[in-house]
């Protein structure tokens, strides 16, 4: 069994915000569903080998998916070691009131909330309002852990442009971008039943299936996961490794990005900028 300090993995690959930059580019439109028997099946696959100190069930929007509560269920059941101190689900919150049952199985079930605010803009705010106020009944009548992620004053930009003006840094400086990777070095995930470094890696090929993305991508498009039937050896390599080729996509000096959009923009607006004038001005 290896220890490691997080493990994360999509429950769903769509959301229902385009948040500029997201580093899971969830907001590209993903559509690819993620089934209840794929997540058992990769929990059969690395449950009984890894062993995280914090887990996220997250996507995309993990609350788009409709078994969330027995995905809850079956996380706890499967991931239950004396090493797990902590287990969430991360989400923007819209969907909390879609699920009355859900505070008492995260209550049941030892699950937190991780809520993140992706906007600044007065419309936006109104919304919020009410995620935070479901959030705190939920707190108050269930004792449910929730942390409140301010992702409206501390968000990366990790890529220029969007879909098919998208580019990567060309920074050319893979271990100083790994020193400074937005993700915090230990981003894993578990996808279509293979391990990845980071959720840039893993969703970058979905992207390039909804987009015809700039051959500047081609070299993190050859990005090999890990696959179940690799040795104990191979594994613990997997999580030594530390800058590779492939942080050379990411910034060396990641800039924070002023969140003013409100992030339920369609995606065609974010389509209509050119690359040159992507937003450089929010960004300091
Ligand atoms: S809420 Fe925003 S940051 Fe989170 S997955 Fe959706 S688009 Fe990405
Ligand atoms: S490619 Fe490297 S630097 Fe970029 S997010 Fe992934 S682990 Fe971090």
């Amino acid at each position: 069994m290896i220890s490691i300090s997080h493990l994360e993995w999509h429950v769903a690959h769509a959301c229902n915000f385009t948040c500029e930059n997201c580093c899971h580019f969830s907001n590209h439109g993903h559509s690819v569903p993620v089934t209840y028997e794929e997540i058992e099946q990769w929990y059969d696959s690395w449950a009984h080998r890894i062993a995280p100190k914090t887990i996220d069930i997250l996507g995309g929007e993990p609350l788009l998916n409709k078994r969330i509560c027995d995905i809850v269920e079956l996380t706890r059941k499967k991931w239950d070691k004396p090493s797990l101190e902590r287990l969430d689900i991360t989400t923007n919150g819209v969907l909390l009131n879609r699920y009355p049952d859900l505070p008492k199985v995260l209550a049941d079930n030892n699950c937190g909330l991780k809520i993140s605010k992706h906007g600044t803009n007065a419309e936006y705010n109104e919304l919020w309002k009410g995620i935070e106020a479901t959030a705190l009944d939920w707190i108050d009548k269930y004792g449910i852990n929730v942390d409140f992620w301010k992702s409206d004053v501390i968000w990366y930009k990790m890529y220029k442009g969007f879909g098919s003006t998208m580019e990567p840094y060309e920074d050319n400086d893979p271990q100083q971008s790994w020193d400074n990777c937005i993700t915090g070095q230990d981003c894993w995930q578990i996808h279509e039943n293979n391990l990845y470094k980071c959720a840039p890696l893993a969703y970058l090929p979905m992207t390039a299936k909804t987009y015809k993305l700039s051959s500047k991508w081609d070299p993190y498009l050859k990005y090999q996961a890990l696959t179940p039937d690799c040795t104990d050896e191979e594994l613990q390599e997997f999580f030594n490794r530390k800058a590779e080729s492939f942080c050379a996509m990411c910034p060396k000096n990641p800039k924070i990005l002023h969140r003013k959009n409100d992030p339920r923009l369609s995606r065609k607006h974010y389509e209509q900028i050119p690359l040159e004038v992507v937003h450089e001005e929010q960004i300091r």
